[in-house]
């Protein structure tokens, strides 16, 4: 199997942050646009070829699984370091618990010295506690960081580990051939503004009073039967005693439900999974589970029942549904946790940087009053057209908070995906010195945008 044309690109300047010797290089793409391919087709095939004794680093069981299986089918064999199995010392390629490492590193100190390739997967997690330590004992390694969401889970930046960043396409880009269009739709949105935050997030103790709701649950379940009868969907809850709950309301519509937690065991769990994917289950309940790194590409759905702060946390709820699959042709996302207005649309591009994280900008959307529909802003509602002649209004300047500095380490092409107005395009253009012929073709790109929303 070939690369895709942006997986070769990315792969190529992955390759050529390694060729200077750049000693962290983060590479940030989208949930299921492929990274673990590019990475080990691209980069890992690569450096094998060189001779470079290569560590892969992950921090669960199937990640594990998942590289090892993806190594073999290009004709790596990998050994595998985890609390079950020993360092192979002949192997070229070892793929790393990371928690096994940490603990083993003081008697592998040598070996850790001999890598100069570690590959570390769901790279977000990086700063946790004991991965930086780590990565440190790899003194004459370089790093490379993967992930498809490039800043802490509180939007702060992913620290001095990383110097130089490859960015790949966006959501936007990568839908429809790669991803999956995603429709958003808000019957109801919750008050969170007496709920406190803790560390970054809502409490979930006042969260669970506020979302533990039958009435707000069957408002989901009446939505859900309106726009996605029968198909299969996850439904994020805020504790285990919500998904039990939600679970139960789910079984009285009559549909098939159950609900996963951290205190199943991981037959339990992986079967309700499968049962999911074969289309015995219609809804999973899952509180933190399926966050990150489940794939179940068949799912078209998710009911968002765990409104959060963290657009980490967002974008790995909306990743769920946005994997292709033979037959899917959209996804549908019941938004009950004002998550769409607050983090964007799932395809809504984020601004960041690996100096300052995540940088805030105002989505701007519509939610159609008349069919819930919560949509990018345009002159008809995309579902029951209804029509919105001011929806210009709307569109007000994206990076008009956003400093000069900032915009100044940004690449040109990736600030011209915010432009929602000439105020923009000027911004821009003065904070990176571009000339009048630059405002004039981004001014008319973005009138050509506008105009192909009027006619959608
Ligand atoms: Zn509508």
């Amino acid at each position: 199997m070939k690369l895709r044309p942006y997986q070769q690109k990315n792969a190529d300047e992955i390759l050529a942050c390694l060729a200077r010797g750049v000693r962290g290089t983060l590479y940030a793409l989208p949930t299921a646009g492929g990274k673990t391919a590019t990475v080990v087709r691209g980069v890992i095939r690569e450096v094998v070829n060189l001779g470079w004794p290569t560590v892969f680093l992950v921090h669960r069981r199937e990640l594990l699984h998942q590289a090892v299986r993806t190594l073999a089918r290009v004709g790596i064999q990998a050994s595998v370091v985890d609390q079950d199995h020993d360092l192979d010392p002949l192997a070229l390629v070892h793929v790393c618990s990371i928690d096994t490492l940490k603990a083993r590193k003081k008697r592998l100190a040598g070996w850790l010295l001999t890598i100069k390739l570690v590959v570390v997967d769901e790279a977000h997690h990086a700063v946790a506690a004991g991965w930086q330590a780590l990565l440190e004992d790899f003194t004459n390694a370089l790093i490379l960081g993967v992930t498809a969401t490039p800043y802490r889970g509180d939007g702060k930046p992913l620290g001095v580990l990383f110097n130089e960043a490859v960015r790949g396409p966006s959501v936007a880009e990568l839908t429809p051939r790669w991803l999956c269009p995603a429709e958003v739709w808000e019957p109801w949105s919750p008050d969170t503004s007496g709920v406190p935050i803790s560390r970054g997030d809502f409490a979930v103790g006042e969260l669970d009073r506020l979302m533990n709701n039958d009435k707000i649950t069957k408002m989901a379940m009446n939505a859900y039967a309106a726009r996605m009868p029968g198909e299969p969907a996850i439904v994020f809850c805020v504790s285990i005693a919500h998904a039990r709950r939600a679970a139960a309301i789910s079984a009285a519509y009559g549909w098939r439900a159950i609900a996963v937690d951290g205190e199943m065991s991981d037959t339990d769990r992986d079967s309700a999974i499968d049962g999911l994917a074969s289309g015995y289950y219609q809804h999973l309940m899952s509180c933190q589970l399926v966050n990150e790194g489940t794939d179940i590409p068949v799912v078209s759905g998710a009911i968002n029942l765990r409104p959060t702060k963290s657009t980490q946390l967002k974008k790995q709820q909306d990743g769920r549904v946005l994997r292709t699959h033979f037959g899917k042709t959209r996804s549908c996302i019941i938004d009950m946790a004002g998550g769409a207005n607050l983090h964007g649309l799932p395809d809504a591009d984020l601004l960041w940087t690996l100096e300052d994280g995540l940088i805030p900008i105002r989505h701007r959307t519509i939610r159609c009053p008349k069919c819930h529909r919560r949509f990018e802003p345009g002159p008809f509602c995309p579902s029951c057209s209804m029509a919105f002649p001011h929806w210009r209004q709307t569109t007000l300047p994206v990076l008009a908070g956003v400093s000069e500095h900032i915009l100044r380490k940004l690449p040109t092409q990736e600030l011209e995906r915010f432009v929602a107005s000439e105020i923009d395009i000027r911004h821009i253009a003065r904070a990176k010195g571009l000339a009048n012929s630059w405002i004039y073709h981004a001014s008319q790109r973005l009138r050509e945008r506008q105009n192909e929303r009027r006619r959608a």
